[in-house]
């Protein structure tokens, strides 16, 4: 069985400057690079990396950049049948780095992301039914494209995952049609209005989200690893320790690790146990879409 991965696909702008420019000035920067991300593309390369089936249905511009994305993701494995080309450019983010003092300057300009409609998801999905038992979700394309890829893979009896990122305020209507939701600490305080601050308050801001009726909470707590709250457990599930090289798609590649886990299978404690390992890995290596194989995670496992 494989997995669908409905979501964004974007190519990321990086450049060196010692100083931002000022209004209406040129400043030269150094190292320049183009690294493919969006959080739906690096989850789709995450689960075709760990050796499953996987489907993305997104959407990339009628540009070159949008051929270079497609190519990524058939290089890594993902099936690109059901990426749409729109009559837009491709999803872009110019990420300007300060050199001197960390700081950055982010520009996205989501284009192709917000032409995915829930017409073209609804009919692809239908097309996957007899291939697809779970569907993974995050919130950088347009509202109405992720609640109807919920609620249709949910009615063709498909396993549902929601990342809810970056932070969005969603209907409550839609909680009932997720099996697991997957928020870092800020998105389900936003969610939730409970200010997360400790484990407990981690418990009662999961316990909010089954009374609106997903079945079950997965709160990832960065090096602390993550928090399971369903009806009948309450659980934490330590991170693998690991030397930090670069944090960027952890939290896309513990997506990817808990989607494959149940996929196959594994009980909710095992499976948070092997995505905690995947983005342990991931966190060791440069790059969003740095993800391990499956016998990497398996040797870190055992
Ligand atoms: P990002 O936005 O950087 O992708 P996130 O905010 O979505 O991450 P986090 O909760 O920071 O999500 O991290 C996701 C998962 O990555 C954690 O649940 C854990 O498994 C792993 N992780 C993050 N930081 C560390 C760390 N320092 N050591 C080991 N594992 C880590």
């Amino acid at each position: 069985m494989a997995i669908a991965v409905v979501g964004s696909i974007h190519a990321d702008f990086y450049v060196k400057t010692k100083r931002f420019p000022q209004p209406d000035e040129t400043v030269i920067g150094s190292d320049f690079a183009i690294f493919p991300g969006g959080k739906g593309a690096n989850q789709a390369v995450g689960c075709a990396r760990l050796g499953v089936e996987t489907y993305m249905i997104g959407a990339i511009g009628n540009d070159y950049i949008g051929s270079l994305l497609v190519e990524n993701l058939a290089r890594n494995g993902v099936r690109v049948d059901y990426v749409y080309k729109a009559s837009c450019n491709s999803g872009v983010a110019f990420i300007i780095l300060n050199e001197e003092t960390g700081e950055n300057m982010i520009i996205v300009s989501p284009g192709a992301d917000n032409a995915l409609t829930p017409e073209y998801v609804e009919n692809s999905l239908r097309q996957l039914s007899n291939k697809v038992k779970i569907v993974l979700t995050q919130l950088e394309t347009p509202l109405e494209t992720v609640y109807r890829s919920i609620e249709v893979a949910k009615k063709m009896n498909m396993i549902t995952i929601l990342n809810p990122a970056p932070a969005r305020e969603l209907d409550n209507s839609i909680y009932k049609f997720i099996d697991v939701i997957v928020p870092n600490r800020v998105e389900l305080q936003q969610l939730t209005g409970v200010e997360v601050n400790s484990i407990e308050s981690v418990f009662k801001a999961g316990e909010k989200l089954l009374d609106h009726g997903v079945k079950a909470v997965v709160a990832t707590l960065g090096s602390k690893g993550a928090a399971i709250t369903t009806p009948w457990l309450r659980a934490i599930v330590k991170a693998f320790p690991v030397q930090v090289v670069d944090t960027t798609g952890a939290g896309d590649a513990f997506m990817a690790g808990l989607a494959v886990a149940l996929l196959q299978n594994m009980d909710i404690v095992e499976a948070v146990k092997f995505a905690n390992a995947t983005a342990a890995l991931k966190i060791t290596r440069m790059g969003a879409q740095s993800m391990p194989t499956r016998s990497e995670v398996e040797n870190l496992i055992s």
